[in-house]
């Protein structure tokens, strides 16, 4: 089986741009001939109810999805197994840096903050036994390359960092890198539609894919949508959301389907129309409608 999927976090409603880009993943998946999977990403931020409401929002709009929604919350026995993978071949480590140690350290030039300088790599028995008075650790890869290359459908070969990134973080909770590999290879997911925020975390997400002897997904990472500051769109932004564009009126599926330039009005029209090789290369600056 091949796949493509959307994963929201439900951490609150989506808006109108993730809307549209679960309608890009579902138009992509279903015009490739792939199954469509809708998995829950509730390792954090969960706000009580939000799953619920996200899930209605995609039926109203006409998406179907194939199988039972998964949710990573079920799913601390895969994590577990892959790490146990990674830690027997000696590709984990203890790190007890804080998030500001780590932006506080020095970096290279040009090198985009936050990336892990490896500062706990080395540690001897006697210093990490010092740090685990202290605080409890977060498990890192041990990389064994700067970067790596992925193919994306819109960006073409990409490439970039791979750091000592965390695989677990310091509470106990899995991290989304983690997770989001593993939870593709073993549902058969090989096609990624998702926001072009995420390309950086690609190559990281690649590499870690091959690590576990899984081949990478294709990525399609699609232009987000802005506000008319040129912001990307948030929840602040006024009536985004499926429920709000509707107290006013206006039609969601239609908007998302203007912006994609299609004429149709349900999937099953979109999708007679839908073109994988003009997916949108701009981002969508969406207009609050008045009211
Ligand atoms: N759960 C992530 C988010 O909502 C998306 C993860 C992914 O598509 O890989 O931002």
């Amino acid at each position: 089986m091949t796949a493509g999927r959307f994963a929201p976090s439900p951490s609150g409603d989506l808006h109108v741009g993730n809307l549209r880009t679960a309608v890009l993943a579902w138009l992509h998946a279903r015009r490739t001939d792939r199954e469509f999977l809708v998995r829950i990403e509730d390792l954090d931020r969960v706000q009580p109810g939000a799953e619920e409401r996200q899930l209605a929002d995609l039926a109203a709009l006409g998406l179907d999805w194939d199988g039972a929604v998964v949710r990573q919350s079920e799913r601390a026995r895969l994590y577990d197994a892959a790490l146990a993978s990674l830690a027997g071949r000696g590709l984990v480590y203890e790190c007890y840096c804080t998030r500001r140690e780590i932006l506080e350290a020095p970096s290279a030039p040009h090198e985009p903050p936050g990336i892990y300088r490896g500062t706990c790599r080395n540690l001897s028995d006697a210093e990490r036994l010092a740090q685990a008075a202290v605080r409890p650790a977060a498990l890192r890869l041990r990389s064994e390359l700067p970067d790596f290359t992925i193919q994306d459908e819109l960006h073409g070969t990409y490439e970039g960092v791979v750091d000592d990134f965390v695989l677990r973080r310091g509470d106990g909770v899995v991290a989304y890198n983690l997770a989001v590999v593993v939870d593709d290879a073993q549902q058969g997911v090989d096609q990624v539609v998702r926001g072009e925020d995420l390309l950086p975390s690609a190559p990281r997400q690649a590499y870690l894919a091959t690590l576990l002897g899984n081949q990478p997904p294709t990525y399609v990472h699609v232009p987000v949508a802005l506000n008319t500051d040129g912001q990307r769109l948030a929840k602040r932004d006024g009536a985004v959301t499926y429920q709000q564009l509707r107290e006013l009126g206006v039609d969601a599926m239609a908007l998302i389907a203007q912006s994609l330039g299609l004429a149709g009005s349900t999937m099953a029209e979109l999708l007679e129309e839908y073109d994988p090789a003009s997916l949108p290369r701009d981002p969508w600056v969406f207009v609050p409608p008045p009211g």
